[in-house]
C-alpha cells in the first residue's frame, strides 16, 4: 500500500525554485534515501513533508488522506535532524519522551515509553543523564529514539550520521536498518553520502537541481541508470563519448556491438556509453589503452587508463588483478550486458 504520496510538490524561495514538481508514491514500510549533490532540493524536500516549509504548489498525501495544510506536529511524522536538536537542560529520558509531553501524555506513560525506547537503541542505562555525557554514537541513537517516540507513521531523518567519525558512520547505518525493519515503519532519509544511501535504502530517489532524476531499487538504479548524471552520481563509472547506430557503437575508434542486457537510453547519433570500472577487462584485443596509475587497496586494485586521452578506470579482485605496470599499453573490452548508452 502507498503510504506517502507526493503531487507536484513545488517550492519557490524568490527566483530559486529548491523543489520542482516532485511526484513520488512510496509504499508503505520502505527505506527510503533521498539523493543528491549539495542544494539539489533534497532538505527542502523533507521539510516539505514534515510540514516545516510551505509548498509553493503541490500535494503531500498520507495513506490516500491529503495532509497539505495539517500543522506538522499534528502529521504524526518522526523526525530526526542534522543537527540532532537535543535539549541539554533535560535529562535523556526526558528528551526522548519531549514529543510526548508536548502531545500531553502523562508522566508514567511517559518515562515507560522512554524506557522502551532507550532499549530499543541498546541504551538502556542513560536515561538519567544529561545530553553532554553522552558520546557522538549515543547521541545520535537518542536523537533517533526522540524520533520514534509517538511511534510515527512516517520517519524523516535530515544527514543522521553525518556528524559521525566513518567508522561508526558505518556501524550506525547497519544499526539503522536493523531498527527500522523490525519496526517496519515507512523511513526517509536524506544523504549526499551515495555508500550510506546503497548501505541502507530498499529505495532510492535520486535528485539534482530541484528534480527527481529516477527512483528505484538500488541496485535497479546502478545498473539501469536513466541518465548520465545518475550513472555518475550512484557508484563510479567512466563515461566515454560514442556514437550510436542502431545496435552498434563507435567509441575511441572502435566499432562495438551491443549484446543482450545493454541498455540504450539514447537516440542514434551521438551518446554516452557508460561502463562501470568493475565491468571494463583486459583482453588480447579491444581498445588500446595505457596504463597511468595503479591504486592497491588490498581488498581491490583500481587501475587507471588513458583511452585516447581519456581516463578509464577499472577495478579487480586481488585474485584477478592483472600483470600489468605503469606505461604498458593493454587491450581494454568492456563486459557485454552491462553497458549502458545513454543521451549525451
Ligand atoms: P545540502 O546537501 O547542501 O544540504 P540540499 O540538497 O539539502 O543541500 P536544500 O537545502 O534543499 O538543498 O536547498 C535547495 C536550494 O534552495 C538551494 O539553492 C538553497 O540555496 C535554496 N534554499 C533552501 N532554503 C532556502 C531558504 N529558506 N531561502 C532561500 N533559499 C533557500
Amino acid at each position: 500500500m502507498t503510504e506517502l504520496t507526493l503531487r507536484g510538490l513545488t517550492k519557490r524561495f524568490g527566483a530559486t525554485t529548491a523543489v520542482e514538481d516532485v511526484t513520488l508514491d512510496i509504499p508503505n514500510g520502505r527505506f527510503v534515501c533521498l539523493l543528491g549533490p549539495s542544494g539539489c532540493g533534497k532538505t527542502t524536500l523533507l521539510r516539505l513533508i514534515a510540514g516545516l516549509e510551505e509548498p509553493s504548489a503541490g500535494q503531500i498525501l498520507v495513506a490516500g488522506q491529503d495532509q497539505t495544510r495539517v500543522p506538522t506536529h499534528r502529521r504524526d511524522f518522526g523526525m530526526v535532524f542534522q543537527s540532532l536538536a537535543l535539549f541539554p537542560h533535560l535529562t535523556v529520558a526526558e528528551n526522548i519522551a519531549y514529543p510526548l509531553a508536548i502531545r500531553g501524555v502523562d508522566r508514567a506513560t511517559r518515562r515507560r515509553r522512554a524506557a522502551e525506547l532507550l532499549e530499543l537503541v541498546r541504551l538502556p542505562d542513560v536515561g538519567d543523564r544529561r545530553i553532554h555525557q553522552l558520546s557522538g554514537g549515543q547521541r545520535q541513537r537518542v536523537a533517533i529514539a526522540r524520533g520514534l517516540a509517538i511511534d510515527p507513521r512516517v520517519f524523516l531523518l535530515d544527514e543522521p550520521l553525518s556528524a559521525l567519525d566513518a567508522n561508526l558512520r558505518e556501524h550506525m547505518q547497519v544499526e539503522l536498518r536493523q531498527l527500522q525493519q523490525r519496526l517496519g515503519v515507512t523511513t526517509l532519509v536524506v544523504t549526499h553520502d551515495q555508500k550510506e544511501a546503497l548501505t541502507m535504502a530498499d529505495m532510492l530517489i535520486v535528485m539534482d537541481q530541484g528534480r527527481v532524476q529516477q527512483t528505484g531499487a538500488p541496485m535497479e538504479i546502478y545498473r539501469d541508470p536513466a541518465n548520465a548524471f545518475v550513472a555518475g552520481f550512484i557508484g563510479s563509472t567512466n563515461l566515454l563519448p560514442c556514437r550510436l547506430a542502431g545496435r552498434q557503437i563507435r567509441v575511441a575508434g572502435t566499432t562495438l556491438d551491443l549484446a543482450e542486457g545493454d541498455r540504450v537510453k539514447s537516440a542514434d547519433g551521438d551518446a554516452v556509453l557508460s561502463v562501470r570500472p568493475e565491468d571494463v577487462r583486459f583482453a588480447e584485443t579491444g581498445l588500446p589503452a595505457r596504463v597511468t596509475f595503479i591504486r592497491d587497496l588490498g581488498e581491490s586494485v583500481q587501475i587507471v587508463l588513458d583511452l585516447e586521452g581519456r581516463e578509464v578506470s577499472a577495478v579487480f579482485t586481488p585474485r584477478d588483478r592483472p600483470e600489468v605496470g605503469l606505461g604498458d599499453t593493454v587491450h581494454l573490452t568492456f563486459e557485454p550486458g552491462r553497458r549502458v548508452v545513454l543521451a549525451p
